[in-house]
């Protein structure tokens, strides 16, 4: 457990160059107001990327008026539906063409493997765009049979000018979950990118301006939450927030936009999602299925499957076998071919993981792998398992963000579902079993937005995600996402001859 891993080779040039470092406001790439820049680092490394400027309140004004006008003047809100979709399918052919450059940059500013981006995550962002560009012309409003001698419509409009704030962790499938909706609805947007990856985000920003995005449609601002980003929460001129981050930036943001304008709020924050593994399980199947809803990119998903509950019949062999599967983990550089396990984003997270780790031990939980950093650079660690972990412990409380895997004993149904449901947060939660009472039982009592049944972090456009409690509020994804950036205006004609 405790032998040093060997030092990390020297790191893989990554096949992308940097284009885009500056912010984007009405349709250009301006330097901030104060001259500012700040450094996007390499986690392999912790190496200097480039220097990004650095985007605060002023800047966030200049995008708001920006984004304020596009949406009142026009083109955007008043083309046709049709037209709109035009432009976000071009953007989703375009981010095809581009989806190898795209995933390097992706890879290089968060660490995440480089297989996982250019095969999963970069053709979701296109497809999202093409499920959104379908949206575009079917957004329609009602006539409804009203008990009144009128006629009666309800309008669906865009909603105007949306702030949307978004985190380093899937830092552009998170741009598409937030711009995709936003625009087929027909508004305007000013998106402040995570500090630790920006690069993204500008770049497919250009894509879409090339595929015929109006200027000012689109504004992206690179910048801090506390300058940047709190501006925006509270900006009088936007007229929706849409935030992913932690719970407790959570609360400020939606404080930020009460106390401002009342600026309608969604939310999607942490979670604590459990991963319930019952007796009749395939157990070898179930170890696989656990590592994964854990350890993927780099454990650092809000919804982690991070209690991972083990029926006691079954518990000793699953922990043996979760043990056998973190140390086959591969763990390097992300550009490496067949790399499962890149580095942490940054210091900071980095710092806090192993502060959980050593918080697990000194609780009394059982270390059964890792523990500690690998290599001597950059900020990777170990996969990590403890076993009789208990639902007391930090560990099995707190939003860990990391390789770390907690496993927990339980004896049947009724005590796994109340264990279950005893957290602050309900953003998802797997599932598995071979018995149909089983899972439906489980999936009508789980307190949570998600319910994956013999699989996990399953994903698409059409699938709304978000969640119950404290995971935050609104829908994102599918249909249900569409509405969060809409207003309904009921519209009531009177009729000269109501018999018609
Ligand atoms: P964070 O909530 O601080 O950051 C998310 C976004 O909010 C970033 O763009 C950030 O700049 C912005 N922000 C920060 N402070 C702000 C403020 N006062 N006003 C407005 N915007 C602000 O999250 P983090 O520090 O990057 O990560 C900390 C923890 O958050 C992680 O350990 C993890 O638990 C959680 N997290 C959750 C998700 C998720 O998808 N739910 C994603 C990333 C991080």
């Amino acid at each position: 457990l405790t032998t040093a891993s060997a030092a990390l080779e020297e790191p893989i040039t990554p096949p992308v160059q940097v284009s885009y470092t500056k912010l984007l406001i009405n349709g250009n790439f301006v330097d901030s107001a104060s001259g500012k820049t700040f450094p996007t680092l390499d986690p392999r490394t912790g190496e200097v990327i480039a220097h990004v400027a650095e985007g605060d309140a002023e800047d966030i004004d200049r995008a708001v008026v920006a984004a304020r006008k596009a949406f009142d003047e026009g083109p955007w809100p008043k083309m046709t539906a049709y037209e709109r979709s035009r432009i976000l399918n071009r953007f989703a052919d375009l981010i095809e063409k581009h989806n190898d450059e795209i995933a390097a940059l992706e890879t290089w500013d968060n660490g995440k493997p480089y297989e996982q981006a250019a095969l999963g995550e970069i053709p979701m962002v296109a497809r999202l765009f093409r499920y959104y560009a379908g949206w575009a012309d079917k957004i329609h409003g009602l006539i409804v049979p009203a008990d009144t001698p009128h006629h009666v419509q309800v309008l669906h409009e865009p909603i105007g000018v949306a702030g949307q704030i978004i985190p380093w962790n899937f830092p552009l499938l998170m741009f598409s979950w937030k711009v995709g909706p936003a625009l087929a609805c027909g508004n305007t947007i000013v998106l402040k990118t995570a500090e630790q990856t920006p690069l993204s985000a500008l770049f497919v920003a250009k894509l879409l301006h090339e595929a015929g995005l109006p200027e000012g449609v689109l504004n992206v601002v690179s910048g801090y939450g506390p300058t940047a980003g709190a501006a925006l929460a509270s900006h009088m001129d936007v007229d929706k927030l849409a935030f992913t981050g932690s719970t407790v930036t959570g609360k400020i943001v939606q404080q930020l936009a009460s106390r401002s304008n009342l600026k309608p709020v969604t939310l999607e924050l942490g979670g604590k999602s459990p991963m319930i593994i019952m007796d009749d399980a395939d157990i070898d199947q179930a170890v696989e299925l656990a590592h994964f809803a854990l350890f993927f990119n780099q454990g650092q998903c809000c919804c982690a499957g991070s209690r991972t509950f083990v029926h006691e019949s079954i518990y000793d062999e699953f922990v043996e076998k979760a043990k056998a599967r973190a140390l086959k983990r591969v763990v390097g550089d992300p550009f490496k071919k067949g790399v499962e396990q890149g580095p942490q984003i940054d210091e900071e997270q980095f710092n806090k993981i192993l502060h959980f780790i050593k918080s697990g031990v000194d609780g009394g939980a059982t270390l059964v792998s890792g523990g500690e950093r690998y290599g001597d650079r950059g900020y990777f660690i170990k996969p990590t398992i403890f076993s009789d972990v208990k639902d007391g412990m930090e560990i099995a409380k707190e939003e860990i963000f990391g390789p770390v895997q907690s496993i927990l004993k339980f004896k049947d149904l009724d005590e796994v579902i109340r264990r279950a449901n005893a957290s602050r947060y309900g953003l998802a939660a797997g599932v598995f079993t071979k018995s149909l009472d089983n899972a439906n039982t489980l999936t009508r009592a789980l307190r949570v937005g998600t319910v994956w049944i013999n699989c996990f972090d399953v994903f698409d456009a059409a699938i709304p995600f978000g969640g119950y409690k404290m995971s935050g509020y609104g829908r994102e994804k599918g249909f249900d996402s569409l509405k969060n950036y809409l207003q309904i205006k009921a519209v009531v004609t009177s009729l000269k001859n109501p018999a018609w």
